[in-house]
């Protein structure tokens, strides 16, 4: 790897966290038929990994947000670049993230589901930085409560958009982080 880094969670753990939260989730849509929405880009490997742990009937669409353009700390904007394609009205919503840091992402996306009147709507996010939070937001299952740092992997991406391919949770250097 080209920039320093540590790793913060190794792959092992979050393949079992990721198998855990999968099983609990399965068991309450079972039946259900949810449609599971990763919310792209940082959530497609986690995503990937959920829905076929789940072992029930799902579908799948993609929202696409982008918040952060190239710096490590939240624009506070919110932009949609991808919506999904098949309506919303009347179906299970689980919607999935990678990380929730201020919440203004997550709060804007669901704000935008729940104007589609889905049956439900529920949240899984894989990590969350609480301490960072600017508004409440609603989230039903919680992968790893972290520290203020700045991380990547396992679909998130890191320094010069790269990272988003390894196993394992790297943190920047904390004298790396912009805040
Ligand atoms: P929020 O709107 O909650 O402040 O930020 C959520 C979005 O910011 C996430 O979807 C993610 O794209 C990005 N983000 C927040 N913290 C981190 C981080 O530590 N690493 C990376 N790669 N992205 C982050």
């Amino acid at each position: 790897m080209a920039h320093p880094a540590e790793v913060f969670i190794e792959g092992w753990r979050i393949e079992r966290r990721v198998a855990e939260m999968a099983r609990e989730i399965g068991e309450r849509y079972r039946g259900g038929r949810p449609v599971v929405i990763p919310l792209l880009r940082g959530a497609f490997v986690f995503a990937a990994d959920l829905v076929r742990a789940m072992g029930t009937d799902l579908s799948v669409e993609f929202l696409g947000a982008s918040s952060y353009g190239e710096s490590t700390s939240s624009s506070g904007e919110v932009r949609l670049t991808l919506d999904t394609e098949l309506p919303l009205a009347g179906r299970h919503v689980l919607l999935v993230e990678d990380i929730v840091d201020t919440g203004l992402t997550l709060a804007y996306i669901q704000k935008l589901i729940s104007s589609r009147s889905p049956a439900s709507l529920s949240t899984v996010v894989l990590l969350d930085k609480k301490a960072r939070r600017k508004v409440e937001v609603d989230v039903t299952w919680t992968g790893f409560e972290i520290p203020d740092r700045f991380v990547f992997g396992y679909g998130l991406d890191g320094p010069d958009g790269l990272y988003r391919n390894l196993r394992d949770i790297m943190a920047l250097p904390e004298e790396m982080q912009d805040r």
